[in-house]
């Protein structure tokens, strides 16, 4: 039988502007990974106040925002560098370049490598299907999803098509608390759609008292998130694009999320 079990302690760092660093920790083997570190000092503080000791460090691209820490990381605790083989030059420290399909083990838990190039040619996501857990970078956000630096609309489209299928109960730990502004613009695409309404105000509300509106669910975002809907009637009739491929309703709104101010 599957072990089906959660088995990660998964902890949320705010850095910089809007970034979350996370930590995953297997509380019995103590194996414990930081995801996308910008920095090193929150990270090193967060491992002392819980007595952690970094064994991985999980890159999902290769931004300063999601790198930053790795080499004072390394130097401190001698933890191992994973990330995208084909981002070898640009991660800084990197050990175990990975590919689809990969499997990273960390302590009883372990993570498929999914690629989902559009942010960046080399962007992937780490899924822990036993925890129902994916950490996303900056591929799909709450309400939203990545500029394309580095890909193609037709890419980031594929690649969010792929996400859209995992578990709704999946939760998603991107990498930036931008719900807010992505909500106001989804609000101009969809201002019918209930489930939107209803999450905004839930958001404004936790951004009101400060808190994070990060890890949402899948299930809420194939709900809400317009990169998620191009199959949506009203979506659809905003951009004056009914009947349109997927792929070109989510490259206007792609387009259009570029110019929202
Ligand atoms: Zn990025
Ligand atoms: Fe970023």
């Amino acid at each position: 039988m599957r072990e089906e079990a959660a088995v990660l302690d998964i902890l949320q760092i705010p850095v910089l502007q809007d970034n979350y660093i996370y930590l995953a920790h297997d509380p019995v083997t103590r194996a414990t990974a930081a995801v996308d570190p910008a920095e090193a000092a929150p990270v090193l503080a967060a491992l002392d106040a819980n007595g952690w000791t970094l064994t991985h460090i999980l890159n999902t691209h290769h931004h300063w925002d999601h790198v930053g820490g790795n080499l004072t990381l390394k130097r401190e605790t001698r933890c191992l560098v994973f990330g995208a083989e084909r981002d070898r030059n640009d991660i800084p420290g990197l050990d175990v370049g990975l590919n689809e399909g990969d499997m990273v083990e960390l302590g009883r838990s372990r993570a498929q490598v999914l690629a989902v190039p559009g942010h960046t040619q080399g962007h992937i996501a780490y899924w822990f299907r036993d925890d129902l857990a994916l950490f996303c970078g900056d591929t799909l956000f709450a309400m939203g999803c990545g500029r394309l630096l580095g890909g193609t609309a037709e890419q980031m489209w594929h690649s969010l098509d792929r996400l859209r299928a995992l578990p709704p109960d999946t939760r998603l730990y991107c990498a930036h608390e931008y719900t807010q502004t992505n909500g106001r613009f989804a609000v101009t695409l969809e201002p019918e759609n209930p489930a939107l309404t209803r999450r905004m105000e839930q958001v404004d509300e936790a951004r009101r008292q400060g808190r994070p509106t990060v890890p949402s669910k899948l299930g809420e975002e194939l709900a809400t998130n317009p990169f998620l809907r191009p199959e949506s009637a009203e979506l659809q009739r905003t951009l004056g694009l009914e009947g349109a491929a997927p792929v070109r309703v989510f490259a206007e709104v792609r387009r259009r999320k570029d110019a929202f101010r």
